[in-house]
């Protein structure tokens, strides 16, 4: 299509806004590539006035004694001023607070979607694939499809446990530049057998991602493997830990990678604002961490609400959040997922996501009253399903 072709379009018949939409839409599919034009933008449900565990967002916010020290100190922060190129303060904080080895290096993100779509960007070479179990964390596949890389998906195992030789054949086949495996995995929940990651990430040609989003839930951390293994990166964000707001993810690993990661970078991904509540927070951190382990302790009291529910299963879980089958399979999860909503809460329907998912929602864990309402809204969907 060329700009004549537009430019002759007819336009007779229609308002001049409908002519001008016309044109639009002829230049972009005539531009835009063909597979983000047939993409749609990722779905967030409108959650006004609903209680909302679908997210795995931490439900505490800050108290108030903490929350006018921020605002004083975001008060002198230089809204004028380019963020510094490198926040090596910030990470200084992030060193201590979690735990970070001294010999990585490391790199921020504007959440740790954003490092996602970086590491695959600097491995992006024509025909590159990237590797991950499923069912497992969608952007992983979204952010290789947009790296024009292709993206291989590996069925787990029973139990939602890695298929170890299923991996090994699959990164002999496809010699995956970039292996993720997420640490416990989103959304099923479960802490993966650590000698499989190894043997996998020892098969591995290419980088190996590990991605503890949740590693304030999950008692156990795979932090020290990028000293042993230079091909391990491991990817945290502060989001699950309460600080979803301000999009701030980071990953660590051997300063050959970290120096890589560096120049595709944007410089000033992270944002003043971002900068000062982060450093703030991880001050702090014993304060999230009490939350964080008050949300574990209530992930079991909600796990076990849920298996007394009839015909309800729930998987293990090592973060923030329950997996759960219901009965009646991809129509009883869909079923499920609206008889909670009309009963004001939130939860997600991950049915569709992979055939071993049939019949599953997730549901985020939230403070002990919204679980308690959650699972009466489960019970009461659940009795009028049946009836
Ligand atoms: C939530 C999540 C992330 C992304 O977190 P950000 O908010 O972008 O930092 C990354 N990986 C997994 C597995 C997640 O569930």
């Amino acid at each position: 299509m060329s700009t004549d072709d537009i430019a002759s379009t007819p336009t007779t018949s229609r308002t001049p806004a409908a002519d001008l939409a016309a044109r639009a839409h002829l230049t972009v599919s005539a531009t835009v590539r063909a597979d983000v034009h047939a993409m749609h933008a990722y779905p967030v449900p409108d959650a006004h006035g609903f209680i909302k565990l679908d997210a795995m967002e931490n439900p505490y916010q800050l108290d108030d004694r903490l929350r006018d020290e921020l605002a004083g100190v975001l008060a002198d922060v230089a809204l004028n001023r380019y963020p510094v190129p490198r926040h090596e303060g910030l990470i200084a904080a992030l060193r201590v607070a979690q735990q970070i080895p001294d010999a990585c290096a490391v790199s921020l993100g504007n959440g740790s979607d954003e490092l996602i779509h970086l590491l695959l960007q600097i491995c992006a070479k024509p025909g590159a694939v990237a590797l991950a179990p499923l069912p497992g964390f969608v952007m992983y596949g979204i952010s290789t499809q947009l790296n024009q890389m292709r993206f291989v998906g590996v069925p787990l195992g029973e139990g939602f446990s890695l298929d170890r030789q299923a991996m090994l054949d699959a990164i002999a086949e496809h010699q995956p530049a970039v292996v993720f495996l997420a640490y416990p995995n989103n959304p099923t929940g479960n802490l993966w057998d650590v000698e499989d990651i190894e043997a996998i990430a020892q098969a591995a040609p290419g980088l190996v991602v590990i991605d503890e989003a949740y590693q304030p839930f999950a008692g156990a951390t795979l932090a020290e493997l990028p000293l042993r293994m230079p091909q391990v990166v491991v990817l945290r964000t502060l989001s699950k830990l309460g600080l979803a707001g301000i999009r701030l993810g980071y990953v660590f690993g051997h300063p050959a990678w970290i120096d890589q990661l560096e120049k595709v970078r944007p410089p000033y991904n992270i944002n003043v604002l971002t900068q000062a509540t982060a450093l703030f927070a991880l001050q702090r951190i014993e304060h999230f961490n009490a939350q964080a382990a008050c949300l574990r302790r209530d992930r079991q009291a909600l796990m076990i609400a849920v298996a007394a529910l009839p015909g309800c299963t729930p998987y293990p879980s090592a973060a923030n959040f329950v997996l759960l089958r219901v009965p009646g399979g991809a129509e009883g999860a869909a079923a499920v997922f609206q008889g909670v909503k009309a009963r004001g809460v939130l939860i997600k329907n991950v049915s569709g996501m992979h055939p071993s998912l049939a019949g599953c929602v997730r549901l985020t864990v939230g403070t002990p009253e919204q679980n308690d309402i959650m699972v009466a809204a489960l019970a009461a969907t659940l009795q009028e399903l049946k009836s």
